[in-house]
């Protein structure tokens, strides 16, 4: 083996280099702590002072077969670009199905994945996934409106639900996607990756622990300039609304998981730029206040008409959060604010990303595996499909809604997960 280097010849395989033979190092393992439970992580040897950030423990994948294999539905952006690639980083879950409409799609995405010829699915055979032992749970990926559908159609063929955010269309789409999933005895989580997610659970636990004092109110906002009024998204039948349920959702969604509250009250203001094509079915802009039992308000914004900003602040007694952005698939940033005599201390929290979709699936595996209701399940998709037409029909009417008073804390969540 010759490689041509500046000029020089290099025999790797003899050593041999012009100005005289290269030193052979030594090939050995340094010292490495290698625990016979493999749920356990091997613990490599020290190379940082204790005093810098730290790595975390190396990760401790399930064998292959161990793992809950998932069928996904629904080959578009978020399948591609997210979803598949973020099984490279799961522990606990693999793909080993797909069902979509586009045979050619299928067949390259199979290929690209290592999945079986026989395990793709076309939507009309969609139910015959109930015949494949490989598949434990199904990823619904699809648009809004088809939700309700494939949920209960994949729980009538026995297997459990992830199903993508927002859970469906209507309330009552979420309480029989709910029914059908109890009377098959399947589970149903709902994807709301961001309460799997570092940075946000992080606030949640500042929140909680009353880190700054009592919060007071939350400023947040997503919205981001969307185009091609063919797409689904602008369709009523296929999104279910426009912005709010859409990408508005993630601040409802965050806020109460932040506050493990539920809003006794919205009022809401919806527009949409006239004779603009894109909003002829769904809306454009939804601006709407929450008040909380404790006190807090929350002042939120949504839009599919203004350059992308995803961002939320909670303001405290004694000092603020801020995540700026909030809700994008990676490089999240949270600071906090708090006064020290005479200093101002800001700090920015350097914390590592973990891919979203890969924490969320291997959460939900967790549950099958150890049969856990979801931190997520379907009744927290609903509570948001509640308080979203509350909202709608606060701007419709021109008032405040009052919503079913909820006293318990994380009301509609399961166990929190364990990291
Ligand atoms: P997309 O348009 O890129 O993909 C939708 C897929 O559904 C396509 O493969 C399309 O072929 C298929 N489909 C089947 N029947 C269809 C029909 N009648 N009309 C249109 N498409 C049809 O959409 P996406 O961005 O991947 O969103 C899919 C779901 O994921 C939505 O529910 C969305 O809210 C959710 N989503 C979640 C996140 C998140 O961060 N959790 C991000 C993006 C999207």
């Amino acid at each position: 083996m010759r490689e041509e280097t500046r000029g020089h010849q290099y025999d790797f395989l003899n050593c041999q280099h012009p100005s005289g033979p290269v030193p052979k190092l030594p090939a050995t393992s340094p010292p490495a702590t290698v625990p016979a439970d493999s749920s356990k992580p091997i613990e490599l040897e020290q190379i940082k002072a204790k005093t810098e950030q730290q790595e975390g423990p190396t990760p401790t994948p399930m064998p292959e077969d161990k793992r809950i294999g998932y069928a996904l539905v629904g080959l578009g952006h978020l399948t591609l670009n997210q979803i598949l690639p973020a099984f490279g980083a799961c522990t606990k879950s693999k793909v080993v199905a797909l069902v979509s409409g586009s045979p050619e799609k299928m067949q390259k995405v199979a290929t690209q994945y290592g999945i079986k010829k026989e395990s793709c699915y076309s939507y009309a055979d969609y139910d015959k996934l109930r015949d494949n032992q490989d598949v434990q749970a199904i990823y619904i990926v699809l648009p809004n409106g088809m939700h309700a559908e494939y949920t209960i159609r994949g729980a009538q063929a026995g297997k459990h639900i992830l199903c993508e955010k927002p859970m469906a269309n209507s309330v009552a789409e979420c309480q029989a996607m709910i029914d059908a999933c109890k009377k098959a005895d399947r589970k149903l989580m709902i994807a709301y990756r961001i309460q799997y997610e570092p940075h946000n659970k992080m606030v949640r636990e500042m929140v909680q622990k009353e880190q700054f004092g009592k919060v007071k109110s939350i400023i947040a906002n997503n919205g981001q300039n969307s185009d091609n009024p063919k797409h689904w998204r602008f369709n009523k039948a296929l999104a279910g609304g426009g912005s709010l349920p859409d990408v508005g959702l993630y601040c409802l969604n965050t806020i109460r998981f932040v506050l493990a509250e539920e809003p006794t009250e919205v009022m809401g203001y919806v527009h949409s730029t006239p004779n603009d094509p894109r909003f002829k079915e769904v809306e454009e802009q939804v601006n709407w206040l929450m008040k909380f039992p404790s006190g807090v308000q929350a002042s939120c914004a949504t839009s599919y008409g203004h350059h992308d900003d995803k961002s939320y602040r909670v303001l405290a007694d004694t000092g603020w959060i801020k995540m700026d952005p909030a809700f994008p698939y990676t490089g999240l940033k949270l600071e906090t604010s708090q006064a020290q005599g005479t200093e101002n201390q800001i700090i920015q929290h350097n914390i590592a990303d973990k891919d979203h979709f890969a924490t969320e699936m291997d959460h939900f595996s967790e549950c099958l595996l150890a049969n856990k209701v979801p931190f997520t399940p379907g009744e927290e998709g609903l509570q948001d499909q509640k308080i979203m037409e509350a909202i709608y029909q606060s701007a419709r009417d021109g008032k405040p809604v009052k919503l079913e008073s909820v006293t318990k804390k994380d009301a509609f969540r399961g166990e929190e997960p364990a990291a």
